[in-house]
């Protein structure tokens, strides 16, 4: 067994990369994998692969990056502030991609799909589990990752219709914890042309599915939307309808107490949660945001725009760009910590108005929007996914 984890500065904030034999489900026990794990949690992997028979091949530092220094309070700004760069998110190298290709995909069976909305909501928007057991390799995938979704049936032209990736829902544990599930938040795409109503192929074939129905899937596929392995990592989250996805698995890994039992992962940042709907009976998962926020009140903060129900300053509705306005002082003293990462999801069409908002907020302290958005960008700290 080759064992390396040099260099002097050991901290919780590291990752390492264990290779592994006959560990896993039954398919997978002879194959050889590499499981990365932050230095909190390596012997407790040690023990469980001790326990269940593995053979450890190596163990090696997969990020020797040392942990930053503890957080500060945020400074004044300055247009000269530089943005710090926080080590990688995680260890890309280590995050599962393409295990599953269009032309042989996984096929998962439907375990659930269930509304997510309240009564009187505006359209379709449902929560859909499939089974990823017996495959070899096993279907796995981490926090802010997607999947592809082959609807059956064929297009106009007589072809199988082509994937369309949706943002995975559950953490890598899944919804029931056993680490062979995958969740999804689907919103049925609908739209009037000449008349008519069209639906959309792939959301109306999923919203419509039955437990028991066999889907092929794809990917997992992503690498922008990950969620650092910094226990004290602050993470801002603007997310709009189907948005929610990503958020909820990283409000999950943090604050939903059997998730945060198996994962080992103790989060003491700040998590900050944005979301836009246009009311309240189209929040998705507000339940459990609501029961995060009251149990862990000093780490967890929930803003909601619900905009056909709620007015913004000037007496319109109520969008998520105008909650930005409205915090914008405090997100840009958070922005300012190197630890600070901020993720954004849900339609396309909500990027201009968050721009616009963080660049009068930006101006307002005399910083340049344009020029702060790109850094933050290479710094790895503003990740975008909208579709
Ligand atoms: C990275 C990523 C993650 C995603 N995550 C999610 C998610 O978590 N949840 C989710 O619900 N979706 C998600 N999507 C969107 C999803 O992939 C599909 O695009 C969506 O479900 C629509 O697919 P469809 O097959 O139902 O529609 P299609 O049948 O493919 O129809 C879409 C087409 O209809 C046309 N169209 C759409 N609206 C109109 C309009 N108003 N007027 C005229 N024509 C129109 C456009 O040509 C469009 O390309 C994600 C997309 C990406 C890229």
């Amino acid at each position: 067994m080759r064992v390396s984890t040099t260099t002097s500065s050991r901290s919780d904030s590291r990752v390492f990369t264990v290779v592994v034999q006959g560990y896993g489900t039954a398919l997978t026990r002879n194959a050889e994998r590499t499981i990365n794990v932050p230095f909190s949690r390596l012997q407790a992997l040690m023990q469980s692969i001790s326990q269940l028979g593995g053979k450890v091949l190596s163990v090696s530092a997969a990020s020797d990056a040392p942990a930053p220094a503890a957080a500060k309070p945020a400074p004044e700004a300055t247009k000269q502030a530089p943005v710090k760069k926080q080590a990688a998110p995680v260890s890309h190298a280590a995050v599962p991609v393409n295990l599953y290709k269009p032309k042989s995909p996984f096929i998962g069976t439907v375990t659930e799909n269930y509304s997510l909305l309240g009564d009187g909501a505006i359209g379709r928007v449902n929560h859909i589990t499939f089974d990823l057991k017996g495959g070899d390799p096993q279907l796995h995938y981490v926090e802010g990752q997607s999947i592809g979704i082959i609807p059956d049936g064929e297009d106009a032209n007589g072809k199988p219709h082509k994937l369309r990736l949706y943002s995975i829902a559950s953490t890598r544990h899944g919804d029931n914890l056993a680490g062979d599930t995958v969740s999804l938040c689907v919103r049925q795409l609908q739209y009037e042309k000449e008349g008519e109503t069209i639906n959309g192929v792939c959301s109306t074939f999923l919203c419509d599915i039955e437990p028991g129905a066999k889907v092929k899937i794809t990917g997992p596929v992503g690498k922008e939307m990950l969620l650092p392995e910094d226990e004290d990592a602050n993470v801002i989250m603007l997310a709009t309808g189907t948005g929610i996805a990503p958020m909820r698995t990283y409000l999950r890994r943090m604050f939903e107490p059997s998730e945060r039992e198996k994962n080992g992962w103790n989060f003491k940042g700040k998590a900050w949660l944005f979301m836009g709907a246009p009311t309240t009976a189209n929040l998705l998962y507000d339940d459990d945001f609501n029961r995060y926020e009251s149990e862990f009140p000093e780490n967890f903060r929930y803003t909601k725009a619900i905009s056909r129900e709620q007015q913004n300053a000037k007496g319109g509705r109520m969008y998520i760009q105008d909650r930005v306005s409205e915090n914008a002082d405090e997100i840009f003293a958070m922005i300012e910590n190197p630890k600070t990462h901020v993720y954004m999801c849900g339609l396309r069409g909500m990027e201009p108005g968050i721009d616009e908002a963080m660049s009068a907020a930006a101006a307002a302290k005399g910083l340049d929007w344009s020029e702060l958005r790109p850094q933050l960008k290479k710094a790895e700290r503003w990740h975008v996914e909208t579709y």
